[in-house]
């Protein structure tokens, strides 16, 4: 291909062209390498410089005159996508991919298209061809990118939510021993004050591991809301009694103005997760207040047939946030008092869980506040009514009425050799009659030779885990309660009693009145026969 001149202004001096002057401009211009072939002798008639820069054609090198497929032949590779086309027939109005090589022989990703026009009254087709080599390969790199940071968050997620699990198990040795410690008779007062420390320091701890689970699974957007219709009232009146005993010992005054509809309504949404953003605000105002009192306002501002919005406010008298700090507040980990750290102890977790968890439920956590004069943190939330339906009973005893379970035969199924332990001590005192296995398949031996009210099943067993056990009980036994003893979170509790088919589940640490209550329920009949 011998060339003499440059081509590209041929176009405009020698011949006429039917080109405007603006898409002549372009084709001298751009960047991608523009190429114009007679339609009917298929020969190249004209070319722009970016074609001799993409293909690295030497400036004796004239394309014009020679045939379409003659190029084609000479720069497509041999393995290029839409070879036959390009080599045969183009279409009008074509786009695709093509791999051209270079006089140099360096290979190039490119994206073709095809667009006729009319020139000296003959048809003509006008080849666009960008390198999109670089582009490829900035996307394949981002895409690579994408795929490390994306493995990187999982492993955050997988790796917070097993330490925490892992954290759970010993956790509940300690705060099992210390419960189980409290129950022991004449304990030296000084003792009692000891042990009394060690189980409000664990269930501390407890508190933020359970924090950090709930970061991530927000985080990797795992949280699902559990629907539930309750009066939200009574909820909140239960919450904030729960927090009198700690207000009372700061000598803090804990207010709560209910709407008077409120008491009127029933709404449906997640009782457990609206509870804890209430309760963070409500700890988090007790813990920055010194003096003076906190108040918790609900007002109903709307209710229509099917929903109601509802404004909820907690205002403290505490040290306030400086405003820049405002922000800050709701970012993960973030504690701005730093140098107080020593003075008010958290994990700067609980504001930003609250605002992912307001948010989910559609409303928005707000803050005003000024450094010495208190501050507000408030939302507003359109929460869905409950149908007037019957809610099905809660598997509750009355509070007060001690549970009796002497003599209730229970079959402990845990791996765990200090989990048994605890369980076996506190079976042992309530004068239940216990038998252990370590597993399903030890189990399932002892449910044939001995007769059981109860089981008591953990879920993550060597040689057979809960769920399997619980299959293979059930083929031959459909009526004996098992609930399921476990230290999961799983991220829907509920499904070990809709899918799996437990009868309940207690959660590790258990809370020995709970769990005496729950055994009570289930085998209630059985302790006259054995007492
Ligand atoms: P934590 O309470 O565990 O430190 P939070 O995320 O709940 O974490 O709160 C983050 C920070 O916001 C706190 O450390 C504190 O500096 C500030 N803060 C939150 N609530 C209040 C409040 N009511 N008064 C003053 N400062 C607050």
């Amino acid at each position: 291909f011998e060339r003499k001149s440059q081509p590209s202004s041929d176009i405009l001096s020698t011949k006429p062209t039917e080109l405007s002057p603006f898409e002549t401009a372009l084709f001298l211009s751009g960047t991608d390498g523009f190429l114009i072939f007679d339609k009917e002798s298929l020969q190249i008639e004209d070319y722009n410089r970016s074609l001799d820069d993409i293909f690295e054609l030497d400036k004796t090198v004239d394309l014009r005159g020679i045939y379409i497929s003659q190029f084609m032949m000479r720069y497509l590779a041999p393995d290029s996508a839409n070879l036959e086309l390009l080599m045969n027939h183009i279409p009008d109005n074509w786009a695709g991919e093509a791999n051209f090589l270079t006089s140099s022989k360096r290979r190039f990703e490119s994206s073709v298209k095809s667009m006729p026009f009319q020139k000296d009254q003959r048809e003509h087709l006008l080849l666009s061809i960008r390198n999109v080599t670089e582009i490829t390969r900035a996307k394949e790199e981002l895409d690579i990118y994408k795929e490390k940071m994306e493995k990187a968050a999982k492993a955050k997620a997988r790796f917070l939510s097993s330490m925490s699990h892992e954290l759970r198990t010993p956790l509940n040795g300690i705060i099992g021993t210390s419960n189980l410690m409290l129950t022991e008779k004449n304990l030296p007062e000084n003792i009692k004050t000891h042990i009394n420390i060690l189980r409000y320091s664990s269930e501390h701890m407890l508190g933020i591991i359970n924090d950090i689970l709930d970061f991530s699974k927000i985080d990797a957007g795992k949280l699902e809301l559990k629907m539930k219709s309750f009066n939200l009232k009574a909820t909140l009146d239960k919450l904030t009694n729960s927090f009198l005993n700690e207000y009372k010992s700061k000598s803090i005054e804990l207010v709560f103005y209910a709407d008077p509809n409120l008491e009127k309504l029933k709404v449906l949404t997640d009782e457990v997760k609206l509870t804890q953003v209430v309760a963070n605000l409500l700890s988090n105002a007790l813990k920055f207040t010194i003096s003076g009192k906190v108040v918790l306002n609900v007002k109903v501002n709307n209710v229509t047939e099917k929903n109601t919005t509802l404004f909820f406010e907690v205002e403290d008298t505490g040290i306030g946030i400086a405003k820049e700090k405002h922000e800050e507040i709701f970012n993960d980990f973030v504690q701005v008092n730093d140098d107080d750290l020593r003075r008010f102890d958290g994990t700067g977790l609980g504001l930003t869980i609250s605002e992912k968890l307001v948010k989910i439920f559609g409303g928005e956590l707000k803050v005003e506040s000024e450094l010495g004069k208190g501050s507000r943190f408030y939302f507003t939330l359109t929460l869905d009514l409950a149908p007037l339906l019957q809610q099905p009973k809660e598997k509750i005893i009355a509070p007060g009425q001690v549970a009796d379970i002497r003599g209730v035969r229970v079959l402990i199924v845990e791996d765990n050799e200090i989990n048994a332990g605890i369980l076996r001590s506190f079976l042992l005192k309530w004068q239940t009659v216990i038998k252990e296995a370590r597993h399903g398949v030890q189990a399932l031996e002892l449910l044939k030779y001995h007769k059981f009210d109860l089981i008591l099943m953990d879920l993550e067993m060597p040689e057979m885990d809960g769920y399997t056990t619980l299959k293979k009980v059930r083929e031959t036994d459909s009526v004996i309660p098992i609930i399921a003893f476990t230290a999961a979170l799983l991220e829907n509790m509920d499904s070990l009693v809709t899918e799996s088919g437990f009868n309940d589940y207690v959660l590790k640490p258990f809370r020995p009145a709970e769990l005496k209550k729950k055994i009570e329920y289930y085998a209630p009949h059985r302790k006259i026969e054995y007492a």
